[in-house]
């Protein structure tokens, strides 16, 4: 009797946890920071709160000290000076920086609960050894105290960017490494990923009076500081002194830009979906009529993007001129300002769709590069189609299928013998070619072969279930993976498997067409490639019409729904071993005028000459 009884109960606990069982962990900042811009130093105090969510009793920490990357010899300059492709922003520019350009920071002391606590410095990473050990489901309190001098900028981060912004602060604060069910990721930096533990930032920056601030946060004192920041019509009070704090709260972040310069002009709108949008550039210097056109479309692009890929859920966004390209934070991107309008909003998109890949959707990027570039790649064609198709990006107009050059890159690395599986660490591809286009393209044709395998209604709901599910936490490419499964009721284990854990390729081919008998056709499809692919085969016959011949994967389980009016018949199961695949078509031969394995071109398919057979006339 006791043991049917516990049956039933252990099974509706597992029926009643829909939400995602992972624990992580959870740091509330608060810093104080004071600039000198005399000496591009200043002087940073830190309380973290930290719980420790994990099972595990930790008796480490870690730490991110970014800017020690900006001194001769250091890993990242090392790794810039040998790898083969070095990108031309880094080269050997730090192995030639003089001291007062360099970057550091020095901890002054750091406590634990109140005492002091040892701890040693290795170039990027703090090691902290603790006294007494941080238990499961405890809290800890780390005060720092700490000097550092702000590099010249390199690569994102730094002071007197090419285009005069002096302080682009990125990656500049002790930032605790994140420790979750994979383990501490104390990754010393070498330019590339980031990762980081959420939690709530209240950061006060006090700085020369004469510059203006931007960051990634809510700034809570606009009337003390005015710049266009304060409410409308009512009087700007600011302390006496030469300095002025600004201070920013930015909730469930896992990091914190900020910028300053004195030549910076601000403005702001509301945008349609009830957000504030911050606009941050230098004026006057040939580029205001592009950032003036920027916040209608960013307005409208916002607007897609959360239909799309789901509600931006901060209440305000900085887009900043800063950095050297364009990169993403929490809240806020910095981007070069000194480009044509198509350009200007090209890297606008982009870096806001990071808010949801990556900035939400927190995903370990050294892990996981093509989670938020690859996805936020995928996002931006889609979002700048639309712009182009509502004529907001002059000389541009939206295309059948505006993903074709990702799939063009993606043959090119593919054919290239320097690809690597997606399952590499960012910091390890040999080259940066290899990463850039596994991260960025790679990431983003994924996307759009899912929406193949799938069909297309179960695909957008699943962006938008991804979204929801795995929204300020940490998914990995089993997480996204499975959100598509329950979406679609297919499985697609074969799919990451192949796709991410290695670097198969996919080739079909329409081998033979023969006529069987009086009124019926023979084909036989060849699989060229080592990955196989459900088959949407579409033939055309003498009289126009079409008809799609599928034939699901065997190890799919299931088949996707029609996604068009096309009539379709549904085929034996594929499977992944058969060198061909051989049906029947319920026609005579000189009826046919076409037979074409996706004309919508969502498999990556790397050889689509033989992918049609035509008929001769
Ligand atoms: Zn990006």
């Amino acid at each position: 009797m006791k043991r049917l009884f516990i049956l039933p109960l252990l099974f509706s606990f597992g029926f009643l946890s829909a939400q995602p069982e992972r624990w992580q962990q959870h740091a509330d900042y608060e810093m104080n920071i004071d600039m000198d811009v005399s000496k591009d130093r200043y002087h940073g105090t830190q309380r973290i709160t930290y719980t420790n969510n994990s099972p595990d009793t930790l008796n480490q920490v870690f730490y991110h000290l970014y800017f020690n990357a900006f001194q001769p010899g250091s890993m990242m300059d090392v790794r810039s000076r040998t790898i083969t492709d070095a990108d031309a922003r880094v080269s050997d520019r730090i192995s030639r920086l003089k001291p007062e350009e360099q970057g550091w920071i020095k901890v002054n002391s750091l406590k634990h609960n109140g005492k002091a606590v040892q701890y040693e410095m290795s170039e990027t990473i703090l090691e902290v050894t603790l006294t007494e050990p941080v238990l499961p489901g405890g809290q800890a309190v780390f005060e720092m105290d700490w000097n550092a001098q702000v590099p010249l900028q390199i690569r994102r981060s730094g002071r007197d960017n090419k285009e005069g912004v002096e302080y682009s602060m990125a990656q500049w604060y002790p930032k605790m490494c994140e420790y979750d069910y994979q383990g501490w990721h104390s990754n010393p930096y070498i330019a590339r990923e980031f990762y980081g533990i959420w939690g709530n930032f209240d950061v006060k920056i006090t700085i020369d009076k004469n510059y203006l601030v931007a960051a990634g946060g809510y700034l809570q004192n606009p009337q003390e500081v005015g710049y266009g920041y304060e409410a409308a019509g009512q009087p700007v009070t600011r302390p006496a002194g030469d300095k002025l704090t600004w201070h920013f709260k930015a909730p469930d972040a896992h990091d914190f830009v900020w910028a300053a310069d004195p030549d910076y002009t601000h403005t702001k709108i509301d945008a349609e979906d009830g957000t504030v949008m911050h606009f941050v550039w230098q004026k006057g210097k040939g580029y205001d009529d592009q950032w003036q056109k920027l916040p209608s479309i960013m307005n409208r692009a916002r607007t897609m993007m959360n239909r799309h890929f789901g509600k931006y859920p901060h209440r305000e966004y900085y887009f900043i001129q800063g950095g050297d390209g364009g990169m993403e934070y929490p809240l806020a991107t910095l981007i070069t300002g000194n480009r044509g309008l198509n350009s200007l909003v090209g890297v606008a998109v982009h870096e806001q769709l990071h808010s949801w890949y990556q900035m939400v959707l927190g995903t370990n990027e050294s892990l996981y590069a093509w989670m938020d570039e690859g996805f936020t790649t995928y996002a931006e064609t889609v979002v700048e189609n639309e712009l182009a198709g509502e004529g907001l990006l002059p000389g541009k107009k939206a295309e059948e299928n505006p993903h074709a050059d990702n799939y063009s890159a993606y043959v090119q690395l593919a054919t290239s013998g320097q690809e690597e599986p997606l399952t590499t660490h960012a910091d390890h591809f040999n080259t940066n070619y290899a990463y850039s286009l596994a991260a960025y393209i790679k990431g983003a044709v994924f996307l759009n072969q899912m929406e193949y395998i799938v069909g297309k209604a179960a695909f957008e709901k699943g962006l938008l279930r991804y979204f929801d599910t795995w929204k300020f936490k940490h998914p990995n490419a089993n997480d996204v993976t499975r959100v598509f499964e329950k979406q679609s009721g297919l499985e697609l284990d074969w799919y990451k498997e192949d796709w991410v854990n290695t670097i198969n390729t996919i080739d079909y081919a329409v081998d033979t067409v023969v006529s069987e008998d009086r009124n019926t056709t023979r084909v036989v499809i060849g699989r060229k490639g080592r990955m196989a692919m459900p088959l949407d085969v579409v033939v055309t016959y003498k009289n126009g019409e079409k008809e799609l011949f599928y034939a699901p994967l065997e190890s799919m389980r299931g088949l996707k729904p029609a996604e068009n009016n096309t009539k379709r018949s549904v085929l034996p199961d594929h499977r992944w071993v058969d060198p061909t695949y051989t049906f029947t078509i319920p026609e005579r031969l000189k009826n046919i005028v076409r037979i074409e394995i996706d004309p919508s071109h969502r498999i990556a398919d790397l050889e689509w000459e033989n992918n049609v057979w035509e008929g001769k006339e």
